[in-house]
């Protein structure tokens, strides 16, 4: 298993220290045949599907494709009939079922460039993920699935430039935090009609809590339809759940996407095997593997990514040609615990012990050999947690978010002092976890305040998660006089668009004006700009000017979601 194969993680196999239990046995409990499944998948018996065997429309969950190369791109369907049920087999007979699917350059499909047949599993909730190879570089094309008699919607997707060529432009956007009860997808609505080549997504795609357990300030408007999971079947259906919602699959069925996660996908700040509340790591990393599998089950994923027991790599590069690379980062399942628990707190020696980790060794040599040896123009982490110092203190009292970079201070001073010296061409940092966007400009040092800016960091604020939000001008100020780095803060919810040209990136914040009532229109609220060689950002056109019109209400409200932030 090649995802085992490579794996040299800070404290050993992870398998090792559950003693007691023996790999085999763990494997068998966590049901996490999958990366040797996937493996397996090659030539298999052809079964044909009795078209009695489904009760009703297996698509009901849509398609999405991902993880695009210059000739390849994953495909993905998982057949559920009935996805909301409480087996997690989504109403699927407990057998292998095959699955056709078509490539074409035209909606109608009267131009097939490929096709065939894929099995899907029940050990893998009969999800489908095809590897499409022999495809044409930077082309747009169609897809869509058949099963028995029926046949899937139409996905659109496109594959990459190749490397060395000469690129023009890249357009995509990148979004995060997604929790359904807290609001409508209206964002995801307006994004897949947009003209993108990608779609990023920085975690928190599901939320964990059960019913009402983590309640937007206004009120929730819908609501989870189980407990909170902790195996695989509970897991299932809790994406299962999220990706019913219409305008979630039209942004999946629009672009390819690269996903990530955060912490949600399994549970709250969650580290490594170290649960949010403490308990034992055999029952977390069990937990774990649950969430993992569910995770690959419902994402556009490469075999590469298939878990094997609490295990996946997710860490990963994607290339748009030699214009963007994308490192995508995995900030949760190698990481050190928080320092001094979680929340707000002064920095301290724990926080900035220089051992400490967010990536662990194995993924930050990755990262700082790609790094090194980049022939990018435009040098792109996307990941999780705030990377920028943030001070959420107030008078003499610095705060910072032990979940964020600031509480792994050594880890960002590495790949920083890396940056700075091995001279990384424009390095832009993607966040999400925070429901709020931000737009910063990163420090060579952040002990120093007269330090150079060496990157740029732009925050993406949630899709849903926090409810309608608000623009929070007085918390800017406050926020601005602290963080003199932090150049634009905004509560509203939406997602990010980037556009991309060899001397120009420029990031525009798509912003609603709710999510607790469907179809919010959207607008950009502020837009930057940075111009490659030169790090920082520069404001441009496209948002108002900054008005005095917050009430001292709003104040109150912004500082108590500033409490709760830790939380997110
Ligand atoms: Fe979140
Ligand atoms: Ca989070």
């Amino acid at each position: 298993m090649s995802v085992r194969g490579n794996w040299d993680r800070r404290g050993g196999d992870p398998i090792g220290r559950l003693g007691s239990i023996d790999r085999r046995r763990f494997l068998r409990l966590s049901g996490a045949g999958a990366a040797a499944l996937v493996a397996g998948a090659g030539p298999y018996t052809e079964r044909a599907l009795a078209a009695s065997a489904l009760t009703s429309y297996p698509f009901r969950l849509g398609v999405a494709s991902g993880d695009p190369r210059p000739t390849e791109v994953v495909l993905w369907t998982r057949l559920a009939p009935r996805p909301h049920d409480e087996d997690g087999r989504g109403g699927m007979p407990a057998r292998k079922v095959d699955v056709r699917w078509e490539v074409a350059h035209d909606e109608a499909f009267r131009q097939v460039v490929a096709r065939g047949r894929a099995p899907a599993y029940p050990e893998l909730g009969h999800s489908v993920h095809v590897e499409v190879g022999g495809l044409r570089p930077a082309r747009r094309y169609f897809y869509r699935f058949k099963a028995g008699a029926d046949t899937s919607p139409v996905g659109r997707t496109s594959t990459v430039p190749q490397l060395g060529r000469a690129v023009r432009e890249l357009t995509f956007a990148f979004a995060s935090c997604q929790q359904f009860e807290h609001g409508y997808y209206t964002a995801y609505r307006h994004m897949a009609r947009e003209d993108l080549d990608l779609v990023v997504h920085l975690g928190d795609y599901i939320y964990e809590y059960g019913p009402n357990r983590y309640n937007a300030p206004g009120g929730n408007v819908r609501r989870h339809n189980s407990r909170e999971p902790t195996k695989l079947a509970g897991y299932r259906r809790r994406h299962a759940l999220y990706r019913d919602d219409s305008n979630l699959k039209a942004a999946h069925a629009a672009f390819p996407w690269v996903v990530t996660w955060d912490d949600h996908e399994v549970e709250n700040n969650y580290a490594d095997d170290i649960a949010q509340h403490g308990g034992s790591r055999e029952y977390f990393l069990r937990r774990r593997a649950a969430a993992y599998q569910a995770y690959y089950e419902h994402m556009p994923l490469r075999r590469f990514s298939a878990p094997a027991g609490p295990d996946m790599r997710l860490f990963r590069t994607i290339a748009y040609g030699d214009l963007a690379h994308f490192r995508v980062l995995d900030t949760r399942q190698y990481r050190d615990d928080q320092a001094s628990g979680d929340g707000q707190k002064p920095s301290s020696a724990q926080s900035r012990a220089s051992r400490r980790t967010m990536t662990g060794a194995s993924q930050e040599r990755w990262l700082l050999g790609a790094l090194g040896g980049s022939s990018a123009r435009w040098n792109v982490l996307a990941q999780q947690a705030f990377f920028a110092e943030l001070d959420l203190g107030s008078g003499s009292s610095r705060q910072f978010n032990m979940d964020a970079w600031d509480g792994y201070w050594a880890a960002r001073r590495r790949i920083l002092d890396y940056i700075a010296t091995r001279r990384v061409r424009n390095p832009v940092v993607l966040t999400g976890d925070v429901h709020a966007n931000w737009a910063n400009d990163v420090l060579r040092n952040f002990d120093d305040p007269d330090s150079r800016v060496v990157a740029a960091e732009f925050v993406g604020t949630s899709i849903s998660s926090g409810g309608d939000g608000s623009d929070q001008r007085l918390e800017t100020q406050r926020i601005r006089a602290r963080n003199p780095h932090v150049r634009f803060f905004n509560g509203q919810r939406g997602y990010v668009r980037c556009h991309v040209t060899p001397e120009r990136w420029r990031t525009d914040y798509r912003v609603v004006p709710y999510v607790s009532r469907r179809g919010a229109p959207v607008s950009t609220r502020a837009t930057f700009v940075v111009e490659a060689g030169r790090p920082g950002l520069q404001r441009a056109g496209g948002g108002r000017a900054p008005s005095a019109a917050a009430t001292s209400s709003e104040v109150e409200g912004d500082r108590a979601r500033a409490q709760r932030r830790a939380d997110e």
